[in-house]
């Protein structure tokens, strides 16, 4: 099935500079910013720059460019929250079972406090 990518999702605007944003790290291919409704003492989301919907979608199609900036902007910001904290977590939620909002590729990196366990 073809990815669709909708240009209105808040993330498309965000890149395009009609919302603003809480930057915490740019590069060529990749944003990462704090999540506006944080569920962690540090909460921040890192995207492509490229119209990708998913992680599946942009391990399909994205340049390796691009995969291997994107993978750097998150371990970056991994090694900017492991700093202050003691380790975080990466979540990408995709598609209706998933649940995810923003129908355009994000990583969430949580960091501060306990996590708990997401699986037993
Ligand atoms: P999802 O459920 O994985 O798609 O999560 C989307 C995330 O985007 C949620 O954690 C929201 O709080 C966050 N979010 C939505 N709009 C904005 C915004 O304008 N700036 C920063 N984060 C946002």
């Amino acid at each position: 099935m073809p990815f669709e990518y909708d240009d209105q999702n808040i993330f498309a605007k965000i890149l395009r500079g009609e919302i603003p944003n809480d930057t915490v790290l740019e590069t060529e291919h990749s944003l990462a910013f704090r999540d506006i409704r944080p569920q962690a003492p540090i909460h921040v989301l890192v995207i492509p720059r490229g119209r990708y919907v998913s992680f599946d979608h942009f391990a399909q199609e994205a340049s390796e460019a691009e995969i291997v900036d994107f993978v750097r902007a998150v371990g970056e910001v991994c090694r900017m929250a492991g700093v202050e904290a003691d380790g975080f977590r990466l979540i990408a939620n995709a598609g209706k079972h998933g649940v995810q909002d923003v129908p355009h590729l994000h990583v969430h990196i949580l960091a501060g406090r306990s996590l708990g366990r997401m699986l037993s």
